[in-house]
């Protein structure tokens, strides 16, 4: 079972792995995008931290409504709904739980997932997040390890995808040859629940 400091601690993992990485995430939306990735999302999880900080929740489920609930205040930027959707709606299934099982988390996530479909309209092979994060949480039912390597598989091959959502899709052809950021960084939060999940 999972308790509300597990989950916690993959915020404050995702918020580490965003730091590493926010330059790296900046210039993969540099040729598709407006170079603010990176700094979305630093600006984002960085509240994410602070707001856990200032009034630790009590479950599981209050932890990802928070941090989602922060993320959409902060994050100017289209990932900022996208990631702020994903997380209250995953919280949300987690109901009032202490704890959780993975298969809850593994369900939650999955409903979380369709609510960033159905908010952004996008679907697997638009070269967005969803990229990433569906054959992500199809791993999950194996463990939070294959689910982070079919993330991070995930973001490579939106590669030679042609982006059909978002800014990048505004470049036709010339998004081609080119990794989706917000896929990217989808890999990083798989990565980090992997990592605190151990
Ligand atoms: P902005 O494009 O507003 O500057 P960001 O740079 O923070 O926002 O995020 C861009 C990422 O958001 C893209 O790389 C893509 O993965 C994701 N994205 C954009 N539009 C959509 C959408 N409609 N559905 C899913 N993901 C999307
Ligand atoms: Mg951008
Ligand atoms: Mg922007």
């Amino acid at each position: 079972m999972r308790d509300t400091d597990f989950f916690r601690r993959w915020m404050t993992a995702t918020a580490a792995a965003v730091e590493r990485e926010a330059d790296r995430l900046t210039e993969l939306d540099s040729p598709i995008g407006d170079a603010d990735h990176g700094s979305n999302l630093m600006r984002g999880f960085t509240a994410v931290r602070a707001a856990l900080e200032a009034e630790p929740p009590q479950t599981p489920g209050a932890v990802l409504q928070l941090a989602g609930r922060t993320l959409i205040s902060t994050v100017g930027g289209a990932s900022g709904p996208l990631y702020g959707t994903l997380l209250r709606r995953t919280g949300k299934e987690l109901g009032e739980a202490a704890e959780v099982s993975d298969e809850a988390v593994r369900q939650a996530l999955y409903a979380g997932v369709g609510a960033v479909a159905q908010l952004g309209g996008a679907a697997p092979g638009d070269k967005t997040m969803l990229d990433a994060l569906v054959p992500g949480v199809a791993a999950l039912g194996t463990s939070y390890r294959a689910a982070a390597d079919a993330a991070e598989n995930g973001a490579l091959a939106t590669v030679p995808m042609l982006a059909r959502k978002g800014r990048a899709s505004y470049l036709g052809e010339r998004s081609i040859g080119h990794q989706d950021p917000g896929a990217t960084s989808s890999a990083l939060l798989l990565g980090a629940l992997a990592e605190v999940a151990g």
